[in-house]
């Protein structure tokens, strides 16, 4: 039987733990950066070899991940790549879908990040661990481990090896972090891909903290872009969540960003629900709403995106009644008509969504007792506390 995804032939990602293989959802797999990647078709070729010999299913060993979301009725990544090839022509042998990360290097901390991807948290995480604390737990996932060379970014050459891989076959560039925007990379590798392939669409993932007026008129060249923000809180809670010192500016670049934006660009607000932000989404739904209404463009409040690692910052960590605030602004919001913003989920989506929310009412998996859990959950918080050098609790009305 034939592979039944895409991204197996035409795919390939660089992670930003230096990793190059053809999708991201298989973890270590695939091939070090370090090597040549000029030579990438025939290095990855022993790892495309099971997709000679995928299960009945169609799906290979290592797509186990995407076969169970679809079993629980979750949309998985291989069906998001099915959907969005509907519009392109696919060219056998081809990098049509490139999904890359400059590197791990990043200005946040965010609550469910980890050194893996932010080198923020690897500084912060090894000073802690150097002193003694309790880390908020104690995997080498966490740590950065053996998947984290360092802090570390793509050199120039390791760029042009990459986009010596493309051409005007290539149709969609995911960029991701660490925090692209944090990169002198970003133009450089943005511009050369557009010369390779005029059409591509560019989707960023940013923080948004740093946005110069010179990137901000690069950005507006750009033919077809769209931001993904990661603003999952308002105020100290935005702060909190994502290891930030000052809202005000993740704002005042939110809306020069959008008045920047040209007719073929658009963004979306990436809501990501963890144990701290669970009565925070109608906040979020608001700034939203004025966001769009001050800039007349359309914005997407994107709700796919639910912390499950480190278990201890999940919504399951959140005081259970904390899940039914969340139920209750999802209803407000579906049933908001607003004329610039809209949420970014199907029926099955939301059901979901939801479904998955009321499962973070059961507060802790049947292998703690109810005070091992506690006693997890207390010690991630105070780990963070420690990293921020403040407490949200302490703000809480
Ligand atoms: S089936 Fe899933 S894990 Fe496998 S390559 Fe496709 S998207 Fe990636």
């Amino acid at each position: 039987m034939k592979n039944n995804c895409i991204l197996i032939d035409n795919g390939m990602c660089v992670t930003a733990y230096g990793k190059a293989t053809f999708c991201c959802m298989i973890n270590d797999q695939g091939v070090n950066v370090t090597d040549d990647l000029k030579n990438y078709n025939a290095l990855i070729a022993p790892q495309r070899v099971p997709a000679q010999t995928p299960g009945d299913d169609g799906f290979l060993k290592v797509c186990r991940g995407c076969k169970v979301k679809e079993d629980a009725g979750v949309r998985s990544r291989r069906v998001r790549y099915i959907d969005k090839a509907k519009q392109d022509k696919i060219v056998d042998g081809k990098l049509q879908y490139l999904d890359i990360s400059f590197g791990n290097t990043c200005n946040q901390m965010c609550v469910m990040c980890s050194s893996a991807f932010s080198s923020q948290w690897r500084k912060t995480d090894l000073e802690m661990k150097a002193s003694g604390v309790s880390f908020r737990e104690d995997t080498e996932t966490q740590h950065g481990g053996k998947r984290v060379p360092n802090n570390w970014h793509l050199s120039r050459e390791k760029l042009d090896e990459i986009i010596s891989l493309c051409d005007e076959n290539l149709v969609q560039v995911d960029i991701k972090g660490g925090e692209p925007l944090y990169d002198k990379s970003f133009e450089y590798f943005v511009a050369a891909i557009i010369k390779k392939s005029p059409k591509v669409r560019i989707s960023i993932s940013t923080n948004l903290t740093k946005l110069s007026e010179s990137r901000l008129e690069f950005i507006k060249t750009i033919p077809h872009i769209n931001f993904g923000l990661s603003i999952d809180g308002i105020g100290k809670n935005y702060e909190w969540v994502r290891g930030w010192h000052d809202w005000n500016i993740i704002d005042n670049n939110t809306r020069r960003l959008m008045s920047a934006l040209q007719p073929s660009q658009n963004a979306s607000v990436n809501f990501t629900l963890n144990r701290y932000n669970m009565k925070e989404l109608l906040n979020v739904w608001n700034y939203v709403c004025s966001i769009g209404t001050e800039s007349q463009k359309k914005i997407y409040l994107y709700l796919g995106q639910i912390a499950t690692s480190p278990h201890s910052m999940s919504p399951r960590a959140a005081d259970a009644n904390e899940a039914l605030h969340t139920l209750e602004h999802l209803r407000i919001i579906k049933e908001t008509n607003h004329e610039w913003a809209r949420i970014d989920l199907s029926h099955q989506g939301l059901v979901n969504y939801c479904n998955t929310i009321l499962d973070t009412a059961n507060p802790f998996p049947a292998k703690y007792s109810t005070k091992v859990w506690q006693s997890k959950m207390d010690i991630a918080h105070n780990t963070i506390v420690k990293a921020r050098g403040w407490d949200i609790n302490d703000f809480k009305t």
